[in-house]
C-alpha cells in the first residue's frame, strides 16, 4: 500500500485498524515531500514535532481501540494565510516572516481536533493576492503537472501538495478564486463554501466580506469530509453563519437525475480556451446522459465583475493591512529616526510590489471625493451581480461554467502584466462577490496534457447539492 495516494476514508481506516499508523503516513509524507517539493516549492515551514506528536495521539487511541475521529492519522497542509499557534505564519510575506501566531484559526483546530496531522504551511501569493504563486515573497511554486507552469494562485502551494500526493487534503482560501482557480490547474478539487459557513476567525485578511476557508481535495467525498469538520457557527467569528450543517457525505449518494442545472452563455464568451470549451461542453453532455436537465440562464452584469471585484477587493485590503505598521508583531525596519519613518520604512521593505500596488489603488478608491465614483459604485454592482444569480437559482440548482479561461500558464507569463493576471479569475470572482458556494473538478485535459476544471455553484447555504453533482460527475469516469 502506498501511504502518499490514499484518501481521507482509506487513511483513517488503515490506521483505525492497525494496518498502518498515523506514524507511518506522516513520514511516508515526509519523505514525498523531501523528495518532491525541492522542485515544487509548496511548503514554506514544516511542522514535524507538532505532527509526530498529534499522529502518536492517534495511534494511542487506535491501540486502545478507540473509534477515531474523521480524520484520524490524516496528513493535511494549511494555507500560510491561517494563523497556526506556535508555528510561523507568514501569509506568504516578508512582513510576517518571524511572525509566531498565539492562537489557531477556528479552521485549523478544527481540523486537528478532528485528529488531522498538520504537516506543514503551504505557499501562497503575498496576502492571497495573486493568481499564480509567483507574489509569494518566497519562492514561486510549481505545477506538479508541468514544471515550468504555475500552479494557480493565490493556494498554489495547497493545490500543487494534493496534486503531488505531499498532502492528502489541505486547506485554501478563496477570495477571488484562490481555491477553485489552483484546483483547476492542478487538476485537483477544490472547494469554497457559502460567505459565512466556515469561520474567518485566525485567518489573515485580505478582503473580509470576500474571504472563504475552503478544502482542496483529491476527491469530492474527501472536501465533503473537511466541510462538515471545518462548517459551522464560531462565536469568534460574528459573520459565521448560525445555519444547521448538514451531513454533506451522507448526501453525496443521493440521485442527480431530474436536476436542473444553469448554462449562461456569459461564461462562454470571448477570451475562452477553445480546449477548455470543448472539455466543459463535453460535461454537460455528461450531465445530460446523467438525466439532468440543462437550462440556459442569463447573468447579464458579470462582465462588471472583474472590475467591481478589484475596487472592493482593493479597499477592503488597503484597510486590513493597515495594521503592518511595525510597532506589534510585523517586521520593524532599522535605523529609524521618527515614527512616520519607521511606519513608511517598515512596510516598504515588508510588502512586495503587488500588495502595495492594490494597497494604492484601495486608498484612492476609498479616498474623499473617489469614494462614490468607486467604492459605492461597486457595492451596487455587487447587488447586481448577486441578484443575477438569485434570478438565475429560480429556475436551476446548480450553475455549471469552466473554472478558468485557460490551463495552467506558464511561469513569468503574465507576471508583468497585471491586468491579463486579473482576467485569470474572469469566472470565479463573481461566485465570491455573491457569496454563493462553488467546487471545481477535473474535466479532462488539454492534448498537452494539462488539467482543466468544471466549476458548479450552487444557492447560498446549499453545498450539498454542488458536492453531489460533483461527485455523480467525477463517478461517471468509472
Ligand atoms: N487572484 C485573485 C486576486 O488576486 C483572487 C485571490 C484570492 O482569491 N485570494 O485577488
Amino acid at each position: 500500500m502506498d501511504l502518499t495516494l490514499l484518501t481521507i476514508d482509506a487513511a483513517r481506516s488503515a490506521v483505525q485498524e492497525r494496518k498502518t499508523t498515523a506514524l507511518a503516513l506522516t513520514e511516508a509524507h515526509y519523505v514525498r515531500i523531501k523528495q518532491e517539493d525541492g522542485q515544487i516549492g509548496a511548503f514554506l515551514t514544516l511542522s514535524k514535532e507538532r505532527a509526530l506528536e498529534q499522529a502518536d495521539r492517534i495511534d494511542r487511541m487506535a491501540a486502545e481501540g478507540k473509534t477515531l475521529p474523521p480524520l484520524g492519522g490524516v496528513p493535511v497542509g494549511i494555507k500560510d494565510v491561517m494563523s497556526t499557534r506556535g508555528l510561523r505564519t507568514t501569509a506568504g510575506s516578508k512582513i510576517l516572516e518571524k511572525y509566531i501566531p498565539p492562537y489557531d484559526c477556528t479552521a485549523v483546530a478544527r481540523m486537528e481536533a478532528a485528529g488531522a496531522v498538520v504537516l506543514g504551511k503551504m505557499n501562497c501569493d503575498e496576502f492571497a493576492m495573486g493568481s499564480s504563486n509567483e507574489n509569494s515573497a518566497y519562492q514561486p511554486v510549481r505545477n506538479p503537472r508541468d514544471l515550468s507552469r504555475v500552479p494557480g494562485g493565490s493556494s498554489g502551494g495547497s493545490a500543487a501538495a494534493v496534486a503531488a500526493d505531499m498532502a492528502v487534503v489541505t486547506l485554501g482560501s478563496d477570495t477571488g478564486g484562490s481555491i477553485r482557480q489552483p484546483a483547476s490547474f492542478c487538476g485537483v478539487v477544490g472547494l469554497m463554501p457559502t460567505y459565512g459557513r466556515v469561520s474567518r476567525y485566525g485567518l489573515i485578511a485580505f478582503a473580509s466580506s470576500l474571504d472563504h476557508i475552503g478544502p482542496l481535495a483529491k476527491t469530492v467525498k474527501d472536501a465533503a469530509i473537511v466541510l462538515r469538520t471545518i462548517a459551522g457557527r464560531d462565536p469568534m467569528d460574528s459573520t459565521s453563519a448560525d445555519v444547521p450543517v448538514p451531513d454533506y457525505v451522507a448526501e453525496l449518494g443521493k440521485p442527480v437525475r431530474g436536476m436542473k442545472l444553469g448554462v449562461a452563455k456569459e461564461y462562454f464568451g470571448e477570451g475562452l480556451d477553445d480546449e477548455v470549451r470543448q472539455a466543459v461542453e463535453a460535461a454537460i453532455d455528461k450531465f445530460k446522459s446523467l438525466g439532468c436537465e440543462i437550462v440556459p440562464v442569463s447573468l447579464p452584469h458579470t462582465p462588471y465583475a472583474i472590475p467591481t471585484y478589484y475596487l472592493i477587493a482593493t479597499a477592503e485590503a488597503s484597510s486590513n493591512l493597515a495594521r503592518y505598521d511595525g510597532v506589534r508583531y510585523s517586521h520593524r525596519a532599522r535605523g529609524v529616526k521618527t515614527p512616520s519613518e519607521m511606519y513608511r520604512r517598515s512596510r516598504d521593505e515588508g510588502f512586495g510590489a503587488e500588495v502595495k500596488r492594490r494597497i494604492m489603488l484601495g486608498t484612492y478608491a476609498l479616498s474623499a471625493g473617489y469614494y462614490d465614483a468607486y467604492y459605492l459604485k461597486a457595492q451596487k454592482v455587487r447587488t447586481l451581480l448577486t441578484r443575477d444569480f438569485d434570478e438565475a437559482f429560480r429556475k436551476v440548482d446548480a450553475i455549471v461554467t469552466p473554472t478558468s479561461p485557460t490551463a495552467a500558464f506558464r511561469l513569468g507569463e503574465k507576471s508583468n502584466d497585471p491586468l491579463s493576471m486579473y482576467l485569470a479569475d474572469i469566472y470565479t470572482v463573481t461566485a465570491d462577490l455573491a457569496g454563493i458556494p462553488g467546487i471545481s473538478v477535473p474535466c479532462g485535459e488539454t492534448k498537452e496534457k494539462l488539467p482543466i476544471g468544471l466549476q458548479i455553484l450552487g444557492k447560498h447555504f446549499d453545498e450539498a447539492t454542488i458536492l453531489r453533482v460533483a461527485h455523480h460527475y467525477e463517478h461517471s469516469f468509472r
